[in-house]
C-alpha cells in the first residue's frame, strides 16, 4: 500500500459516510503532468447536497453549543493529523493539481497553520457589555456562529484554500459543506479521512464533489445553509453572490485579480527581480495573487528586463512536479493553455517583444515555458484580462502619477506590489492604490495572521486574520431590561 492510499478516496464524505453519487456516476481525474486518469469520483447533484446540507444543519445544533475550548481541541488534533500524513497528502496534491512536491508540502502545511491560527482565535470571540443609557437595563453583545456555511473552492490551492475557510468556520461554531473543484477533489476528500481521525463530530465537515451549478444552486437556494464562502473566478462569484442575496445568505468572495508589479527607479532592481520571480511565476503563475502586469519606470526598464530573462532562465525549470529539480509545475488544463497562448499571440502582435520562454514545453502534460514579453502597452489584452499563467509582460512608465493610475486601470483589487526606498512614496503609492493587500518591496505576502480579501470585482470579505472570523459570526444585542435598580 502507497503513503497516499489511505488519502485516497473516490466517494464523498457526508455525516461521516463515504458515498456514491445517487446515480452511480462519476467525474475523471487526470494528472496534469502526464495527462493520465488517476482516480474518480462521484458526480453529485442537488439531492445529495440537500442531504449534506441536512447533516450540517443537524450536527450544528450541538457543535454551535460546545465550548471553544473544545473546538479549539478538536482543530488541534486535525493540524496534527494534517502534520503526520504532510507527506502523503502533499504527494496526492501534486498528482492531482501538478505543482512541485516541496510546494504541494509548504500548501499542505500552510493550510495547517491557518487551522492552528483559528483554533487559538477560538477562544478570543469576545462580546461587549455597552454603558446602558437607561438605569434599569444592561446591555450585552455577543458574537454567534451562522450556521451550516457552503464553501465552494478552487483547484489552484486545493488544501489550502479550504483550511483558510475550514479554519474561520469551526473556530466559530459553523459546520461545513464542502465543494471543491471537480479537476481537484482528492486533497479535499482528504479532509474527510483527517476528520474523522481527529475525532470532529459526524456532520460538522461534509465534503462533496460532483456538478457545480447544481450543488452551487441548492446552497443558494437551501434555507438551512446559511453563508456561502466562494473563492473562484469573478463570473461565477456573482452569480453565486447574487442568488445567495435573494435569500439573504451571507457571502464572502475571493474572486479574480489582476495585479500590477510596480519597480521604481529607486528600487533595490535585484530585490524586485528575486519579488517577480516569486509573484508572477509561483504555482506556474496560476494564483489570484499572481503579477499580472509589470510596470517599470522608464530609466531601469532595460535593466530590469536583462536581469529578469536572467533570472528566468537561470531559476524556473518546468518538469512533473514529482521531479526534485521542478520549479513550475504543468498549467491545470488545455484551457489554460489556450488562454496563455492567446494573451501571448495579442500582446506579440500589438508590438509585444518576446525575449525569454514562448512555447508549450514537454511532450505529455500542458506545460508553458515561463515567458517575459517587453514594450507591452494597455491595448494588450494582458492590460485588462487576468492571465493565471507564466507570461509576464513588462510595460514601461515614466511618474509615480503615472503609474498609480495604470495600476488603479483595472476592475480587480485583490493583490499590488510595488518596489522603492523612498519612505514618503512607499506611503503615498500604498495608500493610493485600490486594492486590498499591498506587498511594499515584497512579492509574496500572504500569511495566517493577516487579512486576505480583495475590493472592487475581487470580492468582498476576509479570510485568516482576527478579521476572517467576522464573516462567520452574527452579533446578536441582548437588552436585560427589569433590573429594579
Ligand atoms: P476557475 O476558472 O478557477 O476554475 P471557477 O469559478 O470556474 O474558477 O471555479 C471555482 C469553483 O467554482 C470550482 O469549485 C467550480 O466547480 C465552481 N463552480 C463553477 N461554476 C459554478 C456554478 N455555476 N455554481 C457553483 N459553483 C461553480
Amino acid at each position: 500500500m502507497s503513503l497516499i492510499t489511505p488519502f485516497f478516496k473516490d466517494a464523498v464524505f457526508i455525516n461521516n459516510e463515504w458515498l456514491a453519487a445517487d446515480s452511480g456516476e462519476t467525474i475523471d481525474v487526470i494528472n496534469p503532468a502526464t495527462g493520465e486518469k488517476i482516480g474518480s469520483v462521484p458526480n453529485c447533484g442537488q439531492a445529495e447536497t440537500a442531504r449534506a446540507i441536512d447533516a450540517a444543519a443537524e450536527a450544528f445544533k450541538s457543535w454551535k453549543a460546545t465550548t471553544a475550548d473544545h473546538r479549539s481541541n478538536l482543530m488541534l488534533a486535525l493540524c496534527d493529523q494534517i502534520a503526520e500524513n504532510a507527506d502523503a497528502l502533499a504527494e496526492l496534491l501534486t498528482l492531482e493539481m501538478g505543482k512541485p512536491l516541496n510546494e504541494a508540502k509548504g500548501e499542505v502545511l500552510g493550510g495547517m497553520k491557518y487551522l492552528k491560527f483559528f483554533a487559538e482565535e477560538a477562544r478570543r470571540i469576545y462580546g461587549d457589555l455597552i454603558p446602558s443609557p437607561w438605569g434599569d437595563r444592561r446591555l450585552m453583545v455577543t458574537k454567534e456562529p451562522v450556521g451550516v456555511v457552503g464553501a465552494i473552492t478552487p483547484w489552484n490551492f486545493p488544501s489550502s484554500m479550504i483550511a483558510r475557510k475550514m479554519g474561520a468556520a469551526l473556530a466559530t461554531g459553523c459546520t461545513m459543506v464542502i465543494k471543491p473543484s471537480e479537476l481537484t477533489p482528492f486533497s479535499a476528500l482528504a479532509y474527510g479521512v483527517l476528520a474523522e481521525k481527529a475525532g470532529i463530530p459526524a456532520g460538522v465537515i461534509n465534503v462533496l464533489t460532483g456538478d457545480a451549478p447544481a450543488i452551487g444552486s441548492e446552497m443558494c437556494d437551501n434555507p438551512k445553509l446559511r453563508k456561502i464562502t466562494f473563492t473562484g473566478s469573478t463570473r461565477v462569484g456573482k452569480l453565486l453572490a447574487s442568488n445567495a442575496a435573494a435569500n439573504m445568505k451571507k457571502i464572502s468572495m475571493e474572486l479574480g485579480g489582476n495585479a500590477p508589479f510596480i519597480v521604481f527607479e529607486d528600487a533595490d532592481i535585484d530585490k524586485a527581480v528575486e519579488g517577480a520571480i516569486a509573484s508572477k511565476f509561483r504555482n506556474s503563475g496560476q494564483t489570484c495573487v499572481c503579477a499580472n502586469r509589470v510596470y517599470v519606470q522608464a530609466g531601469i526598464y532595460d535593466a530590469f528586463a536583462a536581469k529578469l530573462k536572467d533570472a528566468v532562465e537561470a531559476q524556473l525549470k518546468p518538469g512533473n512536479g514529482m521531479d526534485p529539480d521542478t520549479t513550475q509545475g504543468p498549467l491545470i488544463d488545455e484551457r489554460a493553455i489556450t488562454k496563455v497562448s492567446e494573451h501571448l499571440e495579442d500582446a506579440v502582435s500589438k508590438g509585444g517583444k518576446l525575449i525569454t520562454g514562448g512555447s508549450r514545453a514537454g511532450n505529455v502534460g500542458t506545460f508553458f515555458e515561463p515567458t517575459v514579453v517587453t514594450n507591452a502597452n494597455s491595448s494588450m489584452r494582458v492590460a485588462t484580462e487576468e492571465t493565471f499563467g507564466p507570461l509576464a509582460l513588462l510595460f514601461k512608465f515614466d511618474s509615480e502619477a503615472e503609474a498609480i493610475e495604470l495600476a488603479n486601470a483595472t476592475e480587480y483589487g485583490l493583490a499590488c506590489y510595488f518596489y522603492t526606498k523612498d519612505l514618503g512614496r512607499a506611503f503615498r503609492v500604498s495608500e493610493a492604490l485600490e486594492y486590498g493587500l499591498v506587498g511594499i518591496n515584497e512579492g509574496v505576502i500572504t500569511t495566517e495572521v493577516a487579512p486576505f480579501g480583495g475590493v472592487k470585482d475581487s470580492g468582498m470579505g476576509n479570510e485568516g486574520s482576527k478579521y476572517g472570523l467576522d464573516d462567520y459570526l452574527n452579533v446578536k444585542y441582548s437588552c436585560f431590561g427589569g433590573l429594579g435598580m
